[in-house]
């Protein structure tokens, strides 16, 4: 008997086309010898839309655009858990707010419906940079220095918060809505003034704020995989043309060289994996995490944060990275709902 895998995509988020792009390519990619696959498209107003159990993959990204009545978000969620037809297994292809955050994954817990890649804890620890920092810090990992507030503090005592930057910091420094990825929110800031317009900024995003100084440093990816003993592909820099790595940078201009495998000596490789493996462990991740790092001129590693649903066409750094590191994407796919399969059979 096939079991039924549901591949959720789409969602309420900026990473909607791209979530597309994923799912046609997993599906593309699933071992329909093993699976049937259950399409489950999020609409950009979180409809959640269940297909027919398909024995084939679709042939355009317009059929994973499911057509539906328009229910809202609560009754489209109610009609997927009730109504025939649950999936066996998922694969959450969503990125950002509830699709990397651990609200889809608590779905799953309660449904106890296995599924790929972290868990509740891994991934809301993962999406809160603050939260994510200080369990790295925990564990004596090497990142730039920062500061973090909410917005209340910031209405009440600005002054004191510009203090506070100005005391721990080096101008320019980077202003980050605390969770969120896609860069969306986040700048960068050369003074005073700019510094209270990102913030502004970021607060529309989040109620707290994460400010970190500026570092003049490569930025190398590592991808890493398994459950309790987690390996790491090898290395990639991103040489984004503007300034830094946002939002254009990332989903428009395409203009983003990758460099496979990073031009790094041995021993910045290996402290990157034992960085990696390190960060892994202490969020407790399942399945899979890129780790991004800065490398500096003299050879510093710091490590940036990691993603813990990372940008999953096969063009993306995270299969790229596997697949130079001898990992075909199929067999990645194949890899990652056997981890998420072996996670859950030890929770019981
Ligand atoms: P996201 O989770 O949205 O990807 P990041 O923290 O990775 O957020 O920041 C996005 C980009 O901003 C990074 O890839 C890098 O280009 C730049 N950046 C972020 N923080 C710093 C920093 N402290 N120093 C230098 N560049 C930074
Ligand atoms: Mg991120
Ligand atoms: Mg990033």
């Amino acid at each position: 008997m096939k079991k039924r895998l549901g591949l959720i995509y789409g969602g309420k988020s900026a990473e909607h086309e791209v979530s597309l792009s994923t799912a046609r390519a997993v599906m593309q990619a699933v071992d329909f010898d093993k699976y049937e696959v259950i399409p489950v498209y999020i609409t950009y107003d979180g409809e959640w839309r269940k297909g027919q159990s398909l024995a084939k993959p679709v042939e355009t990204i317009e059929e994973l655009r499911l057509k539906g009545n328009g229910e809202s978000q609560k009754d489209s969620i109610h009609q997927f858990i009730n109504g025939a037809g649950l999936p066996d297994i998922v694969f959450p292809l969503l990125h950002g707010t509830n699709g990397e955050d651990g609200t889809v994954q608590g779905l799953f817990e309660v449904l106890n419906i296995p599924y790929v890649g972290n868990g509740v804890l891994a991934s809301s620890a993962g999406m809160d940079k603050i939260t994510m920092k200080q369990l790295f810090a925990q564990v004596g990992l090497k990142q730039v220095p920062y500061v973090y507030f909410n917005r209340s503090n910031w209405k009440e005592s600005r002054d004191a918060f510009i203090a506070e930057v100005e005391e721990a910091l080096q101008w320019p420094v980077f202003v980050k809505p605390a969770n969120l990825g896609s860069s969306v929110g986040i700048s960068k800031a050369a003074d005073r003034e700019e510094f209270i317009e990102a913030v502004d900024l970021a607060l529309k995003f989040d109620r707290r704020v994460i400010v970190e100084e500026g570092v003049d440093a490569r930025e190398v990816e590592v991808s890493v995989k398994g459950n309790d003993d987690p390996v790491c592909s090898v290395s990639g820099e991103i040489k984004p043309v503007t300034d830094f790595y946002d939002y254009d940078a990332k989903y428009k201009d395409g203009n983003t060289e990758l460099i496979i495998p990073a031009a790094v000596t041995k021993s910045v490789q290996e402290e990157m994996e034992d960085m990696a493996i390190r960060a892994f462990k202490v969020l407790d991740c399942a399945g899979l995490v890129r780790a991004d790092f800065f490398v500096t001129a003299d050879d510093e590693v710091l490590i940036n944060e990691v993603n813990t649903m990372p940008g999953f066409t096969p063009t993306s750094m995270f299969p790229l990275l596997w697949k130079n590191s001898g990992v075909a994407y199929s067999t990645l796919i194949d890899e990652l709902i056997e981890l998420a399969l072996e996670r859950h059979a030890e929770k019981a």
